[in-house]
């Protein structure tokens, strides 16, 4: 046996989390460690599972569950293949077509035809050598995988089996298919999740017995072992595009992970009610200076936010507030009197966004508005002389508000005394920071913003620990944005257009589509856009994607807001709050592949300033239905809470809380979309739990403990220190 992983990530919030209990031990031990994986294979597994911070384990393994099978049985036609549901063809190879050398990231195509017609299968990052011996000119072979429509062509995408006569004949019934990775199949993968199975202990159960028994739902591990060894194939999504009804088994990890998660939000709201607040608003005076000082008048909305929160701040409860606003909606302006009001009696504010460049306008839109208050910014690239007079100054109590990032939590920053946190873009911060934050004070009040429209329903039981104020009323006088739906075809006016707007000195974000769930092949789309624009309009083009590292993302960003570039071709990363007024044209690319949510959120990066703005959402159709009725949703509305309430009945949570883009929900086994009936239950169990038994230290509380070590929500457990 290896030794095993005992570590468990540092954390500047308290005294440290008491050590994973060892039962988990095998399972947190390093992926690399299963029979199988050889030097060749060790990078592709951590490129899929593992982070810079993070090797893979072999929980990640086994967390990372198909998201289909295939039966042998379901063998179809190439034409008749419904797009995007796993199928297997038979094909006889006709031409292969490999990247030209120094092509870039170009795929090998192989085009291959049945009776029916014919498909192009795309290999990225494949040695020609390989290809063309898995699929020799000429031969029969039995294919499986997802055929899509993209540019008019099918094409199958990194083929999940290919196999000839006697191969298929001696596969399993059904064949699990993984999200897979360049290099590594989804075969190899299953192989590994068997390995990993075989690892898996005998751990307790943590459910309650009878909720089981009700709902008819396996044991964990058995359920674990269905979803890695399946034998039936899932129901294929359904006609009007919602999803099946989901295996027992998922619903049974969905609901460990769900009630994991909710557990933890009912342990810090336990504390938080135990624990007293402070009075952090004073008389109102410097706080309606302030606002009379502002060059505009609150919104109905924006006063009833500031109002509930200086009753917060007032009452010697601990504030948990979550500020709900659409993007414009003005939140700065109640952030900034929330802020003073905790100035006022005495206490320092901080402010914490995501990336440095939100940091930094956050800070540059607040200075003017400030009035007395004394403003400092603090990120990651302060050079030393500088941290230190902050650092001293903060101490000492000459700074009445910090402005940072993720810079703010480190141990060196003391506050003479804090009293408000405020939290901007929250879904990119987890319980985990918002401890190491209030570690900072004595009762430290938080207030969280977030721009992306939440049904209330759902955000109550999301936040389940949280209060909610919601901003749903824009400040008058903002020009609308005209939003067009166009077929892709007619791609060639809307470069014209694009002409015309550079001319005007306006710019323009270029975002290209959800293509695959590769992010390789995502970039490849945009490297290619890139290329193809830059032709037509040369170095004003720039390009910013997911896989950059943080600071050129920035410097991309950057480039961009100061003009250099003017226009930015993206994938979906554009950062959330960036404000570049002079952006006047979104154009998505491929928009049918978007869900509303964030459809409404890349709308909301132009309309900024007080030129005209549009929004050209590009689809190739024939469009299905779900796509049309969002397409026109968009057209006529621009209201981010009527969207989301509406992408809730179109497509369920999952969009709505555009998990994939934000990673707000950040659960791996669950799934908004198909579960969310599940998180009240959860939310009312783990309620339940906290109320009887707060120090989780009956049978079912121990194994609770295992349950959200688990699910690493360990930071919870520290909780119950305080008894
Ligand atoms: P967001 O909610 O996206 O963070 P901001 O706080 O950045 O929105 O506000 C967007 C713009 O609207 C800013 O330029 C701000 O000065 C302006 N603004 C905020 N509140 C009002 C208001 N009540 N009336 C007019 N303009 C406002
Ligand atoms: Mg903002």
């Amino acid at each position: 046996m290896r030794e095993p992983a005992r570590e468990i990530a540092p954390d500047s919030a308290g005294p440290a989390a008491p050590l994973r209990p060892s039962i988990l031990d095998a399972l947190f031990a390093p992926a690399r460690g299963l029979p199988g994986i050889g030097p060749k294979m060790a990078p592709l597994i951590e490129r899929l599972l593992g982070t810079p911070e993070q090797p893979a384990r072999i929980v990640d393994l086994l967390f990372h569950l198909p998201q289909g099978g295939v039966a042998r049985q379901l063998k179809g036609s190439i034409a008749e293949a419904p797009p995007g549901e796993p199928v297997t063809v038979g094909v006889t190879v006709v031409a292969h077509r490999p990247p030209q050398p120094g092509a870039g990231r170009r795929p090998h195509r192989v085009l291959v035809e049945d009776a029916t017609g014919d498909v192009s299968l795309v290999f990225f990052g494949m040695p020609r050598a390989r290809v063309e011996k898995m699929l020799p000119l000429g031969a029969h072979r039995y294919v499986s995988g997802r055929i899509d429509l993209w540019d008019g062509q099918r094409q199958m995408v990194h083929p999940s089996r290919i196999t000839d006569e006697a191969g298929l004949a001696s596969l399993p019934a059904v064949e699990p298919i993984y999200g897979a990775t360049e290099g590594l199949t989804s075969r190899a993968i299953s192989k590994l999740a068997h390995a990993a199975l075989d690892r898996l202990p005998v751990l307790p159960e943590w459910q309650d017995p009878a909720w089981l028994e009700r709902h008819a739902l396996p044991p964990f591990a058995d359920a674990l072992r269905a979803e890695h060894r399946p034998e039936e194939a899932p129901a294929p999504r359904r006609e009007d595009g919602t999803p099946p009804p989901r295996t027992a088994a998922r619903r049974r990890l969905a609901y460990d992970e769900i009630l994991a998660s909710q557990l933890a939000l009912a342990l810090l709201r336990a504390r938080q009610r135990r624990k007293p607040g402070r009075r952090n608003a004073g008389d109102g005076q410097l706080a309606g200076r302030i606002e009379a000082a502002l060059p505009f008048g609150l919104t109905g909305a924006q006063a009833r936010a500031v109002a509930e929160i200086r009753a917060d701040l007032a009452s010697d409860r601990r504030m948990l507030r979550l500020l709900q606003g659409d993007v414009g909606s003005g939140k700065t302006a109640v952030a900034l009197l929330a802020m003073a009001s905790a100035v006022e009696a005495g206490r320092q504010a901080v402010l914490m966004a995501p990336t440095e460049i939100l940091a930094r306008q956050h800070f540059e839109r607040l200075g003017p508005m400030a009035g007395p208050l004394r403003l400092r910014l603090m990120t990651g690239r302060d050079r030393a002389p500088e941290r230190r007079a902050t650092l001293n100054d903060l101490a000492a109590g000459a700074i009445d508000i910090l402005v940072g990032t993720h810079a703010v939590f480190q141990d060196s920053v003391v506050f003479h005394d804090l009293g408000l946190a405020v939290v901007d873009e929250q879904h990119r911060f987890g319980v985990h920071q918002r401890l190491a934050l209030g570690a900072k004070g004595e009762a430290v009040d938080f207030l969280v913003m977030t721009a992306t429209p939440i049904p209330r329903t759902l955000a109550l039981t999301f936040f389940g620990d949280m209060d909610v104020s919601i901003l749903d009323e824009k400040p008058a006088g903002r020009q609308p944005i005209k939003t067009l739906t166009i077929p892709v075809e007619r791609i060639d006016e809307v470069v014209a257009g694009l002409d015309r707007a550079l001319a005007r000195g306006e710019r323009v974000y270029w975002i290209c589509p959800l293509v695959a769930e590769s992010e390789f092949i995502d970039l490849a789309a945009a490297q290619e856009r890139f290329e193809d624009l830059r032709q037509h309009f040369g170095a004003a083009v720039g390009l910013i994607h997911g896989k950059m590292p943080g600071p050129e993302k920035d410097a991309a960003m950057e480039r961009f807001a100061a003009g250099e570039t003017r226009i930015l071709v993206s994938t979906t990363v554009v950062e959330v709050g960036v404000d570049v007024r002079e952006a006047t044209i979104m154009v998505i690319e491929h928009a049918e592949r978007f869900g509303l949510a964030q459809l409404h959120q890349l709308r909301g990066r132009v309309g900024r300033g007080s030129a005209a703005s549009s929004c050209l959402l590009l689809y190739r159709g024939p469009l299905g239905q779900v796509a049309r009725a969002r397409l026109e949703m968009m057209r006529e509305s621009e209201d981010g809470f009527r969207l989301a309430e509406e992408d809730l009945r179109l497509r369920g949570e999952g969009e709505v809380l555009g998990t994939r883009q934000s990673g707000l929900a950040a659960f791996r086994l669950a799934s908004l979309e198909t579960d969310a009936d599940l998180l009240e239950a959860a939310r009312d169990d783990a309620r339940l739990v906290v109320e009887r038994d707060p120090g989780l230290r009956t049978a079912r509380g121990r194994a609770l403990r295992v349950l959200l070590y688990l699910f690493e929500r360990e930071a919870a457990i520290r909780l119950l220190g305080a008894g």
